[in-house]
Formats: structure tokens, C-alpha cells, sequence
């Protein structure tokens, strides 16, 4: 790397932590980097779990370089369980996916077909009988196979960030926990982001900023989109063993709690979202095959928030058009855990200069500077 380039990374969760590890293990000078975060309570990265696994959508594909970055992503876990200990925050599983008897059963067992002899390690995904999976998985209760696939895990990310964050901040890396309310690119120094106490003036900025990176880009298909998870206590003889998806998803956690998400909706609609609702909402996505949610004791509901980006449904990280210096590492929608940590690495490489190993599929430069807007100036405020 040449001259040492002041930045500053607006968000300080999975996506800006991620990245600022693996700034800071490339070398990249601890004291040059500033880590801005206003703590927002209901961004995603504060969910009580987010399931980690390489098919999160309907189908077992591995489409837009999926399969890679789940890899990676899934090393880079490793790794940090090995740095931080994985007692708090990881639980490795077996995802069980029934093939119901409907369209959406059909979907993923045709997917299933194209793939299942070709997918990279450690994937391994099988087709197996009911009765089997029964035999395994004691809670559950199904009358169709299954597709059956490792690896998988639960991730509370809150914990992990904890460690990450210590260790970056006694590597040097500077933390300053409040909002940036203006981000100014007009000066010649080159970005100056405004709180409401002081100026941070440097080089190149970031925004890991989640589902808030709406605000900056109102030319691009961004948006916010909301979500409940239910965090139940099962009746005291029942264990999953095994995470399932069917409608809805359910993890098991270390302590026998279950988390079971998510809902969808977007923030603005004004229909106020009663609790029963949300709570029979997700209960019916799962009760056919694990009968005992009926009976679990809700704990609570946790409500927050993911940044998607309409037009592909990719996450959008790299250089932002027309802005020098600017970058965004955000929009990874329901998949925070599959793409943002190999993205971080991908883009602290293009940042050091290294090498850029950004997917095509979520680099930004994919969207035009126009589409970006090419104002050079923004008032944020903060939510
Ligand atoms: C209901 C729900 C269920 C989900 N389930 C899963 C799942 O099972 N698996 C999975 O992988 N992913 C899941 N996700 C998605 C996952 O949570 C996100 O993709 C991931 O957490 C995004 O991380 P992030 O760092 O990009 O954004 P966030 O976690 O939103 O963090 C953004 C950060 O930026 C800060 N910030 C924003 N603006 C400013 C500003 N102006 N100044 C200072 N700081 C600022 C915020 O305070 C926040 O800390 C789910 C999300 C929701 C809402």
C-alpha cells in the first residue's frame, strides 16, 4: 500500500466490523481507521439468532456466486471461533428442509436434483425419509422427506461483535459511538462526516450502514425491510436436535431456547402488527412438522430491520460511482451471514490495494453513477 488513506467506516455491526477485521489482520494501520456507530437498536445484527447456512432461499441452488462466498464467509467463522471461543455466539446444526407436498416442497425437491451431485465442499445435502428423520430429530414430526444438509449454525451476533470489536479496539482502531448526521464530499481534504460534537475529516469513507443506506441513495431500489423473530421456550422434554425451514425457520439455541423467524413486511406500512397476529404468524409456519410450538411459552418478540436492494436482491459493496473516495458495504438483506464477512475481506483487498476478488454479482460499480445520484453533498439525518 502507498500513502496511508484516513477512513472511516459508518456502521460498526457485521458488515463494518467484518470489514475492519480484515483491514486491520492485512495490515492496514489500526489508528487510520475511525468506526462510527450510533447503536441503532433495531438493526439486524442485534437479532437474538440469524440462521447461517448455504441455501436460505426456497431452492438448493448456489446462484451469483453463492457457493463461494458461503465458503469463505463460513472459513472466516471458523477462524473467529478459534480467535474468540464459540461458547456464546455459535451452535453448529443440521438444517432439515422438508419437500412438502406442494409447490414449494416441488421447488426445492427439483432444485435439489440439478445440484446435489456437485456442490462444493463442506456442503453435503441428502434426501431423507420421514421416518428417519423422526427417528433422528425427536421433535420433529414429518410425513414427507426431507432434504437433510451440513453445515449449518445459529449465530447471536451480538456477542461476536463484542469480540471483534475489543480486539480491534485494542489493536488502535478508533470507535467513536455516536451518529454521523452529515457526510460532506465537496472539499477538496476529500470526506468530512459530521456528528453533533465534532467533524472526522479523511480520505475514504464506508457505509456499513444496514438498512439506513436507503437515506443516502434515494435514485436506487433500496429498502427497508422489517421483521419479527419469536424467542420461545419449548415444553421441557422437547428437543429439536436439528434446525428446520419449512414456511418459516426455527433454530435451537445453546440453552434450549428457540428462535423462530421471520416475518417481512415494510416498516412504513401503518397497520399496526399485533402480537397475536405476529405469534400465529409464525407458529403456522412450522407447527405441521414440530407440533410442540403450540405449547412453547412465548418469551418475546424482537423486532428490527434489513437493507435490501429491490433490483437484484444482491448485496451492493465496492466503490460508489461518481463519489471518489466513497464506498458501500451494506444491503445484504436476509443474508448478512453468507455474504458480509467474505465481503469484507473482498473489499479490504480492493482498499489495500491487494488484489479485488468483489463478486460482479454485488460489486456496486453495477449500478451507474447516475443511478447512484451525483450529488456531492448529503444532510443525514439520523432516525
Ligand atoms: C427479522 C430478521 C431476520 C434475519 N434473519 C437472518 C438470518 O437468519 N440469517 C442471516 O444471515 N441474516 C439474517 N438477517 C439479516 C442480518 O441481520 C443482516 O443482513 C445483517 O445483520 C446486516 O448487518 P449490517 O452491519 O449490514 O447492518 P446492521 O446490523 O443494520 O448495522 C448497521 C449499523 O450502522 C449504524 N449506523 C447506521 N447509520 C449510521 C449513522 N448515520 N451514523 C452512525 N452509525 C450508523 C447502525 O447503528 C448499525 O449499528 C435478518 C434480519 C432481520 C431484520
Amino acid at each position: 500500500m502507498g500513502e496511508i488513506a484516513e477512513t472511516a467506516i459508518i456502521g460498526g455491526a457485521l458488515a463494518g466490523l467484518s470489514l475492519a477485521y480484515d483491514l486491520v489482520e492485512r495490515g492496514f494501520p489500526p489508528s487510520a481507521l475511525t468506526i462510527f456507530d450510533r447503536g441503532d437498536a433495531h438493526r439486524g445484527s442485534n437479532a437474538p439468532a440469524l440462521m447461517m447456512h448455504p441455501f436460505p432461499g426456497r431452492e438448493v441452488r448456489l446462484r451469483r456466486d453463492q457457493g463461494a462466498f458461503f465458503v469463505k464467509s463460513f472459513k472466516r467463522m471458523a477462524q473467529w471461533r478459534e480467535r474468540f471461543g464459540e461458547q456464546q455466539w455459535w451452535r453448529s446444526g443440521t438444517m432439515v428442509r422438508p419437500i412438502t407436498d406442494d409447490d414449494r416442497g416441488q421447488l426445492l425437491y427439483d432444485s435439489w436434483q440439478k445440484v446435489h451431485h456437485d456442490l462444493p465442499e463442506p456442503i453435503e445435502c441428502q434426501n431423507m425419509e420421514a421416518q428417519e428423520v423422526n427417528r433422528r430429530y425427536s421433535g420433529l414430526n414429518l410425513s414427507t422427506p426431507a432434504l437433510v444438509y451440513e453445515p449449518a449454525a445459529a449465530v447471536v451476533a451480538a456477542p461476536l461483535l463484542k469480540h471483534l470489536r475489543d480486539l480491534l479496539d485494542a489493536k488502535g482502531v478508533r470507535f467513536r459511538d455516536e451518529a454521523v448526521e452529515s457526510l460532506d464530499g465537496t472539499q477538496e481534504q476529500g470526506w468530512t462526516c459530521v456528528t453533533s460534537g465534532t467533524r472526522w475529516i479523511g480520505e475514504r469513507v464506508v457505509l456499513a450502514v444496514g438498512s439506513a443506506l436507503a437515506d443516502y441513495f434515494p435514485g436506487l431500489d433500496l429498502r427497508r425491510r422489517a421483521g419479527e423473530l419469536l424467542i420461545l421456550q419449548p415444553p421441557d422434554s422437547v428437543r429439536l436436535g436439528a434446525f428446520v425451514n419449512v414456511k418459516k425457520h426455527i433454530v435451537e439455541l445453546a440453552d434450549g431456547r428457540w428462535v423462530l423467524g421471520s416475518t417481512y413486511f415494510d416498516p412504513t406500512d401503518s397497520t399496526p402488527r399485533d402480537d397475536r397476529v405476529v405469534i400465529r404468524a409464525l407458529k403456522n409456519g412450522v407447527v405441521d412438522v414440530i407440533p410442540a410450538v403450540e405449547e412453547a411459552e412465548v418469551v418475546r418478540i424482537w423486532r428490527g430491520e434489513r437493507g435490501v436492494f429491490g433490483s437484484d436482491d444482491m448485496p451492493l459493496v465496492g466503490p460508489v460511482p461518481g463519489r471518489p473516495g466513497l464506498f458501500s458495504m451494506a444491503a445484504f438483506g436476509s443474508k448478512g451471514l453468507l455474504w458480509a464477512p467474505a465481503a469484507g475481506a473482498a473489499l479490504a483487498g480492493l482498499l489495500m490495494g491487494h488484489d479485488n476478488t468483489i463478486s460482479p454479482h454485488m460489486d456496486s460499480r453495477r449500478m451507474s453513477a447516475d443511478k447512484w445520484g451525483r450529488d456531492h453533498q448529503w444532510r443525514i439525518s439520523a432516525r
